[in-house]
Protein backbone atom coordinates (compact mmCIF):
# COMPACT_ATOMS: atom_id res chain seq x y z
CA UNK A 1 0.00 0.00 0.00
CA UNK A 2 1.08 3.62 -0.79
CA UNK A 3 1.21 5.52 2.07
CA UNK A 4 0.28 9.23 1.30
CA UNK A 5 1.90 12.29 3.43
CA UNK A 6 -0.12 15.52 4.38
CA UNK A 7 2.19 18.03 6.26
CA UNK A 8 0.29 20.60 8.24
CA UNK A 9 1.72 24.27 7.79
CA UNK A 10 0.96 25.52 10.87
CA UNK A 11 -0.16 22.75 13.44
CA UNK A 12 0.23 25.16 16.38
CA UNK A 13 -2.68 27.22 14.60
CA UNK A 14 -4.75 28.65 12.97
CA UNK A 15 -4.81 25.92 10.52
CA UNK A 16 -4.05 27.22 6.84
CA UNK A 17 -6.28 26.96 4.26
CA UNK A 18 -3.81 24.12 3.12
CA UNK A 19 -3.99 22.27 6.01
CA UNK A 20 -7.97 22.29 6.04
CA UNK A 21 -8.26 20.98 2.60
CA UNK A 22 -4.68 18.70 3.23
CA UNK A 23 -7.27 17.06 6.86
CA UNK A 24 -10.54 17.52 5.27
CA UNK A 25 -9.05 14.24 2.40
CA UNK A 26 -7.83 12.39 5.44
CA UNK A 27 -11.09 12.55 6.81
CA UNK A 28 -12.37 10.91 3.53
CA UNK A 29 -10.38 8.54 3.87
CA UNK A 30 -11.61 7.32 7.27
CA UNK A 31 -14.99 8.05 6.43
CA UNK A 32 -14.21 5.25 3.71
CA UNK A 33 -13.06 2.68 6.12
CA UNK A 34 -9.59 3.48 5.91
CA UNK A 35 -6.84 4.75 8.11
CA UNK A 36 -4.89 8.06 8.89
CA UNK A 37 -2.40 8.46 11.71
CA UNK A 38 -2.18 12.04 13.16
CA UNK A 39 -0.92 14.15 15.58
CA UNK A 40 -1.78 14.14 19.26
CA UNK A 41 -0.84 16.56 22.23
CA UNK A 42 0.37 13.33 23.52
CA UNK A 43 1.47 10.88 20.94
CA UNK A 44 0.62 10.28 17.69
CA UNK A 45 -2.53 8.07 16.80
CA UNK A 46 -3.73 5.18 14.37
CA UNK A 47 -7.30 6.69 13.06
CA UNK A 48 -9.97 4.95 11.90
CA UNK A 49 -13.54 5.00 12.01
CA UNK A 50 -14.46 3.89 15.57
CA UNK A 51 -18.10 3.10 14.37
CA UNK A 52 -16.70 0.99 11.61
CA UNK A 53 -16.06 -2.84 13.00
CA UNK A 54 -13.59 -3.30 9.92
CA UNK A 55 -11.73 -0.59 10.56
CA UNK A 56 -10.98 -1.62 13.65
CA UNK A 57 -9.96 -4.69 12.34
CA UNK A 58 -7.86 -2.76 10.32
CA UNK A 59 -5.82 -0.79 13.11
CA UNK A 60 -4.90 -3.77 15.18
CA UNK A 61 -4.12 -6.08 12.01
CA UNK A 62 -1.41 -2.55 10.98
CA UNK A 63 -0.23 -2.77 14.47
CA UNK A 64 -0.09 -6.23 15.05
CA UNK A 65 -1.81 -5.78 17.92
CA UNK A 66 -3.78 -8.11 19.96
CA UNK A 67 -7.85 -7.74 19.72
CA UNK A 68 -8.66 -7.81 23.49
CA UNK A 69 -6.50 -4.78 23.94
CA UNK A 70 -9.57 -2.11 23.38
CA UNK A 71 -9.20 1.14 21.27
CA UNK A 72 -9.55 4.69 23.04
CA UNK A 73 -12.61 6.27 20.94
CA UNK A 74 -11.90 9.92 19.99
CA UNK A 75 -14.35 13.17 20.07
CA UNK A 76 -14.28 16.36 19.10
CA UNK A 77 -17.42 18.38 21.28
CA UNK A 78 -19.59 16.97 24.09
CA UNK A 79 -22.57 16.38 22.12
CA UNK A 80 -20.43 13.48 20.49
CA UNK A 81 -20.56 11.62 23.88
CA UNK A 82 -23.87 11.19 24.60
CA UNK A 83 -24.62 8.61 22.36
CA UNK A 84 -21.74 6.28 23.30
CA UNK A 85 -22.16 6.03 26.71
CA UNK A 86 -25.34 4.61 28.80
CA UNK A 87 -25.09 8.09 31.15
CA UNK A 88 -22.91 10.82 31.39
CA UNK A 89 -21.50 10.40 34.81
CA UNK A 90 -21.34 13.46 36.86
CA UNK A 91 -17.68 13.20 37.72
CA UNK A 92 -17.21 12.96 33.49
CA UNK A 93 -18.92 16.40 33.63
CA UNK A 94 -16.64 17.51 36.49
CA UNK A 95 -13.51 16.47 34.43
CA UNK A 96 -14.63 17.90 31.00
CA UNK A 97 -14.76 21.06 32.33
CA UNK A 98 -11.45 21.43 33.66
CA UNK A 99 -9.20 19.28 31.07
CA UNK A 100 -11.32 18.71 27.91
CA UNK A 101 -9.73 19.28 25.60
CA UNK A 102 -6.82 17.27 26.88
CA UNK A 103 -4.97 14.67 27.87
CA UNK A 104 -7.25 12.54 29.53
CA UNK A 105 -9.01 9.69 28.98
CA UNK A 106 -12.44 8.49 30.65
CA UNK A 107 -13.68 5.01 30.91
CA UNK A 108 -17.69 4.71 31.02
CA UNK A 109 -20.28 2.48 30.21
CA UNK A 110 -20.86 1.83 27.04
CA UNK A 111 -24.57 1.91 25.18
CA UNK A 112 -23.55 -0.26 22.67
CA UNK A 113 -22.90 2.22 19.78
CA UNK A 114 -18.96 1.29 19.69
CA UNK A 115 -18.81 -1.89 18.13
CA UNK A 116 -16.75 -4.92 20.22
CA UNK A 117 -14.27 -4.73 17.85
CA UNK A 118 -13.70 -1.58 18.98
CA UNK A 119 -13.95 -1.75 23.05
CA UNK A 120 -11.74 -5.24 22.52
CA UNK A 121 -15.88 -6.91 23.70
CA UNK A 122 -16.08 -5.01 26.97
CA UNK A 123 -18.81 -3.10 28.30
CA UNK A 124 -16.89 0.04 28.75
CA UNK A 125 -15.71 2.18 26.62
CA UNK A 126 -12.75 4.91 26.53
CA UNK A 127 -12.93 8.59 25.67
CA UNK A 128 -10.42 11.19 24.98
CA UNK A 129 -11.28 14.50 23.62
CA UNK A 130 -7.42 15.48 21.87
CA UNK A 131 -6.68 19.16 22.69
CA UNK A 132 -4.12 19.39 19.39
CA UNK A 133 -5.91 21.28 16.52
CA UNK A 134 -5.47 19.11 13.50
CA UNK A 135 -6.46 16.03 15.59
CA UNK A 136 -9.63 17.53 16.41
CA UNK A 137 -10.77 18.96 12.49
CA UNK A 138 -9.63 15.55 11.78
CA UNK A 139 -12.34 14.22 14.16
CA UNK A 140 -14.85 16.83 13.04
CA UNK A 141 -13.93 15.99 9.03
CA UNK A 142 -14.18 12.26 9.26
CA UNK A 143 -17.79 11.76 10.96
CA UNK A 144 -17.22 12.29 14.84
CA UNK A 145 -15.24 9.05 16.14
CA UNK A 146 -12.27 8.30 15.69
CA UNK A 147 -10.74 4.88 17.26
CA UNK A 148 -7.21 5.79 17.72
CA UNK A 149 -4.04 3.81 19.50
CA UNK A 150 -0.60 5.15 19.36
CA UNK A 151 0.81 4.52 15.65
CA UNK A 152 3.79 2.18 17.11
CA UNK A 153 3.94 -1.28 16.03
CA UNK A 154 3.15 -2.93 19.16
CA UNK A 155 5.79 -3.65 21.48
CA UNK A 156 7.69 -0.34 20.14
CA UNK A 157 8.00 2.51 22.11
CA UNK A 158 4.82 4.88 20.94
CA UNK A 159 6.01 7.48 18.36
CA UNK A 160 6.66 11.16 19.64
CA UNK A 161 7.46 13.07 16.61
CA UNK A 162 6.48 12.07 12.46
CA UNK A 163 9.67 10.58 11.94
CA UNK A 164 9.08 7.80 14.27
CA UNK A 165 5.25 7.19 12.84
CA UNK A 166 7.11 6.89 9.03
CA UNK A 167 9.63 4.23 10.44
CA UNK A 168 6.81 2.12 11.71
CA UNK A 169 3.81 2.69 9.54
CA UNK A 170 4.98 3.80 5.84
CA UNK A 171 3.28 1.31 3.57
CA UNK A 172 1.05 -0.39 5.93
CA UNK A 173 -1.70 2.62 6.26
CA UNK A 174 -3.50 5.35 3.76
CA UNK A 175 -1.80 8.50 4.99
CA UNK A 176 0.16 9.68 7.83
CA UNK A 177 -0.55 13.38 8.69
CA UNK A 178 2.70 15.33 9.77
CA UNK A 179 2.70 17.55 12.87
CA UNK A 180 6.10 17.80 13.65
CA UNK A 181 6.88 16.65 17.77
CA UNK A 182 4.44 16.03 19.67
CA UNK A 183 4.22 18.68 23.60
CA UNK A 184 3.90 15.77 25.93
CA UNK A 185 5.43 12.65 24.65
CA UNK A 186 3.87 10.36 26.33
CA UNK A 187 -0.19 8.77 26.30
CA UNK A 188 -3.30 10.11 28.13
CA UNK A 189 -4.25 9.54 31.02
CA UNK A 190 -6.82 6.83 32.05
CA UNK A 191 -9.34 7.12 34.54
CA UNK A 192 -12.19 4.97 34.85
CA UNK A 193 -15.46 6.31 36.17
CA UNK A 194 -17.14 2.98 35.36
CA UNK A 195 -16.10 0.89 38.34
CA UNK A 196 -16.84 0.59 42.07
CA UNK A 197 -14.16 3.38 42.69
CA UNK A 198 -12.73 6.12 40.19
CA UNK A 199 -9.18 4.84 39.40
CA UNK A 200 -6.54 5.93 37.62
CA UNK A 201 -5.72 2.42 35.22
CA UNK A 202 -2.65 4.39 33.48
CA UNK A 203 -1.06 7.53 34.64
CA UNK A 204 -0.36 10.13 32.56
CA UNK A 205 0.18 14.24 32.24
CA UNK A 206 -3.30 14.91 34.47
CA UNK A 207 -2.04 13.49 37.71
CA UNK A 208 -4.11 11.48 40.70
CA UNK A 209 -3.53 15.42 42.40
CA UNK A 210 -5.50 17.30 39.95
CA UNK A 211 -7.75 14.91 39.94
CA UNK A 212 -8.31 14.59 43.39
CA UNK A 213 -8.54 18.04 43.55
CA UNK A 214 -11.40 18.80 40.64
CA UNK A 215 -13.54 15.69 42.17
CA UNK A 216 -13.02 16.76 46.12
CA UNK A 217 -11.98 13.32 46.73
CA UNK A 218 -8.76 10.79 46.82
CA UNK A 219 -8.12 9.36 43.14
CA UNK A 220 -5.96 6.11 43.46
CA UNK A 221 -4.08 4.96 40.79
CA UNK A 222 -5.02 0.75 39.93
CA UNK A 223 -3.22 -1.12 43.25
CA UNK A 224 -1.77 -3.83 40.50
CA UNK A 225 0.17 -0.73 38.30
CA UNK A 226 2.76 -0.12 41.43
CA UNK A 227 2.94 -3.85 42.40
CA UNK A 228 4.01 -6.36 39.83
CA UNK A 229 3.36 -8.93 42.56
CA UNK A 230 -0.61 -8.27 42.72
CA UNK A 231 -3.00 -10.63 42.92
CA UNK A 232 -5.43 -8.70 40.74
CA UNK A 233 -4.60 -7.89 36.81
CA UNK A 234 -4.38 -4.37 35.80
CA UNK A 235 -7.80 -3.32 35.10
CA UNK A 236 -6.52 -1.40 31.37
CA UNK A 237 -5.97 -4.44 29.18
CA UNK A 238 -2.95 -3.27 27.69
CA UNK A 239 -0.98 -2.11 30.91
CA UNK A 240 -0.63 -6.47 30.86
CA UNK A 241 1.20 -6.74 27.94
CA UNK A 242 5.05 -6.07 28.12
CA UNK A 243 5.23 -2.82 25.93
CA UNK A 244 7.76 0.34 25.11
CA UNK A 245 10.30 -2.52 24.99
CA UNK A 246 13.61 -1.27 23.09
CA UNK A 247 16.05 -4.39 21.99
CA UNK A 248 18.44 -3.28 24.57
CA UNK A 249 18.66 -4.15 28.52
CA UNK A 250 17.10 -0.94 30.26
CA UNK A 251 18.23 -0.71 33.81
CA UNK A 252 16.52 2.16 35.96
CA UNK A 253 18.51 3.49 38.98
CA UNK A 254 16.83 4.86 41.71
CA UNK A 255 17.98 6.50 44.91
CA UNK A 256 19.61 9.93 45.98
CA UNK A 257 21.30 11.78 43.44
CA UNK A 258 24.97 11.11 43.54
CA UNK A 259 24.88 7.73 44.66
CA UNK A 260 23.00 6.92 41.67
CA UNK A 261 25.89 8.69 39.31
CA UNK A 262 28.52 7.05 41.35
CA UNK A 263 26.61 3.61 40.40
CA UNK A 264 25.80 4.35 36.68
CA UNK A 265 29.50 5.15 36.71
CA UNK A 266 30.90 1.97 38.05
CA UNK A 267 27.73 -0.23 35.92
CA UNK A 268 29.45 1.74 32.79
CA UNK A 269 33.05 0.60 33.27
CA UNK A 270 31.66 -2.67 33.48
CA UNK A 271 29.87 -3.12 31.15
CA UNK A 272 32.13 -0.90 28.17
CA UNK A 273 35.12 -3.52 29.44
CA UNK A 274 33.07 -6.43 28.32
CA UNK A 275 32.83 -5.12 25.15
CA UNK A 276 28.76 -4.17 25.42
CA UNK A 277 27.59 -1.12 23.97
CA UNK A 278 26.25 1.57 26.28
CA UNK A 279 23.44 4.22 26.57
CA UNK A 280 22.41 6.20 29.42
CA UNK A 281 19.51 8.92 29.78
CA UNK A 282 20.30 11.01 32.57
CA UNK A 283 19.62 14.73 33.90
CA UNK A 284 21.67 17.41 32.49
CA UNK A 285 23.17 17.74 36.00
CA UNK A 286 24.54 14.83 35.26
CA UNK A 287 25.03 13.98 31.81
CA UNK A 288 28.98 15.03 31.94
CA UNK A 289 30.20 12.27 34.19
CA UNK A 290 29.68 9.48 32.20
CA UNK A 291 31.18 7.85 29.69
CA UNK A 292 29.27 6.14 27.48
CA UNK A 293 28.36 5.39 23.39
CA UNK A 294 25.10 7.04 23.50
CA UNK A 295 24.10 9.98 26.28
CA UNK A 296 20.82 11.54 26.16
CA UNK A 297 20.55 14.29 28.19
CA UNK A 298 16.79 15.15 29.32
CA UNK A 299 16.35 18.16 31.35
CA UNK A 300 16.68 18.89 34.82
CA UNK A 301 16.45 15.97 37.75
CA UNK A 302 13.34 17.69 39.04
CA UNK A 303 11.69 17.84 35.79
CA UNK A 304 9.66 15.23 34.73
CA UNK A 305 8.17 16.34 31.65
CA UNK A 306 11.26 17.42 29.71
CA UNK A 307 11.87 13.10 30.86
CA UNK A 308 9.08 12.06 29.88
CA UNK A 309 9.49 13.89 26.59
CA UNK A 310 12.50 12.76 25.71
CA UNK A 311 11.92 8.93 26.66
CA UNK A 312 10.72 7.50 23.46
CA UNK A 313 12.38 9.02 21.46
CA UNK A 314 15.47 7.91 23.20
CA UNK A 315 14.22 4.52 23.38
CA UNK A 316 13.94 4.88 19.35
CA UNK A 317 17.34 6.26 19.13
CA UNK A 318 19.62 3.67 21.15
CA UNK A 319 17.81 0.90 19.17
CA UNK A 320 18.81 2.48 15.90
CA UNK A 321 22.19 2.60 17.52
CA UNK A 322 22.05 -1.15 18.66
CA UNK A 323 22.95 -0.40 22.09
CA UNK A 324 23.01 -3.35 24.30
CA UNK A 325 22.22 -1.46 27.54
CA UNK A 326 20.54 1.29 28.71
CA UNK A 327 21.00 3.18 32.20
CA UNK A 328 18.16 5.37 33.28
CA UNK A 329 18.99 8.03 36.05
CA UNK A 330 15.75 8.44 38.83
CA UNK A 331 13.85 11.25 38.02
CA UNK A 332 11.37 12.77 40.38
CA UNK A 333 8.87 10.18 40.91
CA UNK A 334 6.01 12.64 42.20
CA UNK A 335 3.55 14.43 39.96
CA UNK A 336 3.75 13.97 36.17
CA UNK A 337 7.12 11.65 37.60
CA UNK A 338 4.49 8.70 38.38
CA UNK A 339 3.68 8.52 34.75
CA UNK A 340 7.29 8.65 33.80
CA UNK A 341 8.67 6.32 36.44
CA UNK A 342 5.60 3.78 35.40
CA UNK A 343 6.38 3.65 31.31
CA UNK A 344 9.97 3.24 32.22
CA UNK A 345 9.44 0.17 34.60
CA UNK A 346 7.30 -1.56 32.17
CA UNK A 347 10.48 -0.49 29.53
CA UNK A 348 12.83 -2.26 31.65
CA UNK A 349 10.27 -5.38 32.53
CA UNK A 350 9.43 -3.98 36.10
CA UNK A 351 13.10 -4.42 37.63
CA UNK A 352 15.05 -1.51 38.97
CA UNK A 353 18.15 -1.43 41.15
CA UNK A 354 18.41 0.77 44.46
CA UNK A 355 21.33 2.54 45.63
CA UNK A 356 22.00 4.36 48.68
P1 LIG B 1 -3.13 3.09 23.35
O1 LIG B 1 -4.25 3.24 22.42
O2 LIG B 1 -1.98 2.36 22.76
O3 LIG B 1 -2.79 4.35 24.05
O4 LIG B 1 -3.75 2.16 24.45
C1 LIG B 1 -5.07 2.41 24.92
C2 LIG B 1 -5.15 1.96 26.34
O5 LIG B 1 -6.50 2.17 26.82
C3 LIG B 1 -4.86 0.48 26.51
O6 LIG B 1 -4.10 0.28 27.68
C4 LIG B 1 -6.26 -0.09 26.68
O7 LIG B 1 -6.23 -1.31 27.35
C5 LIG B 1 -6.96 1.01 27.45
N1 LIG B 1 -8.42 0.96 27.31
C6 LIG B 1 -9.14 1.22 26.20
N2 LIG B 1 -10.45 1.03 26.43
C7 LIG B 1 -10.57 0.66 27.72
C8 LIG B 1 -11.68 0.32 28.56
N3 LIG B 1 -12.94 0.32 28.10
N4 LIG B 1 -11.43 -0.03 29.84
C9 LIG B 1 -10.15 -0.02 30.31
N5 LIG B 1 -9.07 0.28 29.56
C10 LIG B 1 -9.27 0.62 28.29
MG1 LIG C 1 0.14 2.20 22.66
Amino acid sequence: MKTSIYKIEQPEGPLTENDLKAIGECGRIIKEGGLVAFPTETVYGLGGDALNEESSSKIYSAKGRPSDNPLIVHISDMASLESIVTDIPDECRILADRFWPGPLTMVMKSSGKVPSRTTGGLDTVAVRMPDDLTARQLIKASGGYIAAPSANISGRPSPTAFKYVLEDMDGRIDAIIDGGVNPIGLESTIVDLAGERIMVLRPGFITNEMLSEALGTEVITDPALLDPDCKDRPKAPGMRYRHYAPRGEVRPVKGSDDAVSEYIVGELAVANRNGRKTGVFCSSEHASKYDADVIRSAGSLDDASSAAHEFYSALRDMDDENVDVIFVENFTDRGFGEAFWNRLLRSAGSKWEEVK
